[in-house]
């Protein structure tokens, strides 16, 4: 479908933009469709899956209200089982199971009935955590939910989700009207969640088919970094340098706008018209920056794992910088550490090699960064190149960190790659003149 995505914010910011020009009363609505974010890996019969997150914008009013009132009749379950819980805590009557909590919130709700029985789990769910948490953690002094919620995401299983002619008709059970979305999902699609994020979104869970077979035998390390997102170097000799520059200069700018937005807050009063007003354009900001950096963050693990399929790796070690982010540098550079995702990298990283059926895990990457690979002397460097006092080595910081990387997880050394291809994720600012051809 052509795009008309002029005046839609920025499209750009996604990779898969869909643009639906379907009409509900007589607004238009348009739905980009930002691709995915890994949130499930689970394995079974070679099927995975992966949540992508579509949002509504330009919703009428009375859709927002129904979606809003929707999620409000959740929170409502929510806190139905609350009470019940609590009760029989104080009581000290056997604590309410899945069927107790089940025939208590049955037909007393406007959702689904399913939908209501997704929330049971969910709560169920919560109490089991919090319980293991308070005997293993008794120091983090859990508590079991006792918040009244007012707002609480609706879920659908993939059994109650229809579709017809690029639409999803979600029910809200019998003798109420459904919800329809005008949001074309795959044929793969399954169970759908109604989430609030600084405006709705649709997150659907989609079918993705694994590969067959691994891409070979090799063997590769990762090594994370802030500056350069991951250096990954093969045992074949092959390497490649993915730049997280972009990530951090999208960072910057937020930090940037969040003080200067700040700092006019501070002459409002709280709460005021004013104030408020600076508060949603905060938020639109930020979240706006948040969606650029997954994209990147995605684009960027996506290339990690294209090196590894080309050059036939079988097995990935991630390094974890943990403790890293301990020591006090300054505030410009704590701040950076501390915004700094490499959990997410982790876990980008994983669900993408499962995919990919290579075979990854995670280890201290302890003392890689500060060693010879030639002569295994030790120095801390300074400066993005490692140049060894003994032997007069010299080569890129992070490539040395993932070669080092190879002693640890595989009790094998390599040589130090001869070349290393540098890429970036993606455009991280968006040039006006971009896709213009150039005046010869
Ligand atoms: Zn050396």
């Amino acid at each position: 479908m052509a795009c008309a995505t002029k005046g839609l914010g920025h499209p750009t910011r996604y990779r898969t933009v869909l643009c639906d020009g379907t009409r509900i009363g007589n607004r238009p609505v348009v739905i980009l469709r930002a691709y995915n974010c890994c949130m499930l890996s689970i394995l079974r019969q070679e099927i995975m899956y992966t949540v992508r997150i579509y949002r509504l914008i330009h919703l009428s009013p009375t859709l927002f209200q129904r979606l809003k009132v929707a999620q409000m009749e959740a929170a409502r379950v929510w806190n139905a089982c609350c009470e019940l819980h609590k009760e029989a805590r104080q009581t000290r009557s056997p604590w309410p199971g899945q069927n107790d909590l089940q025939q208590a919130t049955k037909g007393r709700f406007a959702l689904h009935s399913q939908s209501v029985q997704m929330v049971v789990h969910a709560f169920l769910a919560n109490i089991e955590t919090t319980r293991k948490l308070r005997a293993t953690h008794p120091k983090m002094r859990m508590k079991y939910p006792w918040k009244t919620k007012r707002f609480y995401p609706v879920k659908w299983p993939a059994q109650a989700v229809s579709q017809e002619r690029g639409r999803v008709v979600l029910p809200m059970g019998r003798g109420r009207a459904s919800l329809v979305l005008p949001v074309d999902l795959p044929q793969s699609s399954g169970a759908c969640t109604l989430v609030w994020n600084n405006g709705f979104e649709l997150h659907v869970c989609i079918q993705v088919q694994q590969a067959e077979a691994a891409p070979g035998e090799g063997r590769a390390t990762v090594d994370l970094g802030e500056i350069h997102l991951a250096a990954v170097t093969t045992n074949t000799g092959a390497a490649t340098v993915i730049s997280g520059r972009g990530i951090r200069s999208l960072k910057r700018q937020r930090n940037m706008r969040h003080g200067q937005i700040a700092k006019k807050q501070s002459r409002c009063q709280k709460y005021s018209r004013r104030w408020r007003k600076l508060q949603r354009a905060k938020n639109r900001m930020s979240s706006r920056i948040e969606r650029r950096v997954r994209d990147l963050r995605h684009k960027a693990t996506r290339q990690v794992i294209d090196f590894c399929e080309k050059h036939q790796v079988g097995t990935l070690f991630i390094g974890n910088p943990h403790g890293v982010r301990q020591e006090n540098r300054g505030r410009h550079h704590n701040q950076r550490m501390a915004q700094w995702e490499y959990g997410k990298d982790i876990d980008y990283l994983t669900h993408k090699s499962t995919q990919a059926r290579i075979k990854s895990f995670t280890g201290s990457e302890r003392g890689t960064s500060s060693q010879c690979p030639v002569c295994r002397h030790k120095h801390k460097p300074k400066g993005r190149v490692w140049r060894c006092r003994k032997c007069g080595f010299k080569g890129h910081r992070d490539v040395v960190g993932s070669v080092n990387m190879h002693v640890l997880a595989y009790n094998e050394q390599v040589i130090f790659p001869r070349s290393v291809t540098y890429l970036r994720p993606g455009l991280s600012r968006r040039s006006r003149r971009a896709g213009t051809p150039r005046a010869s």
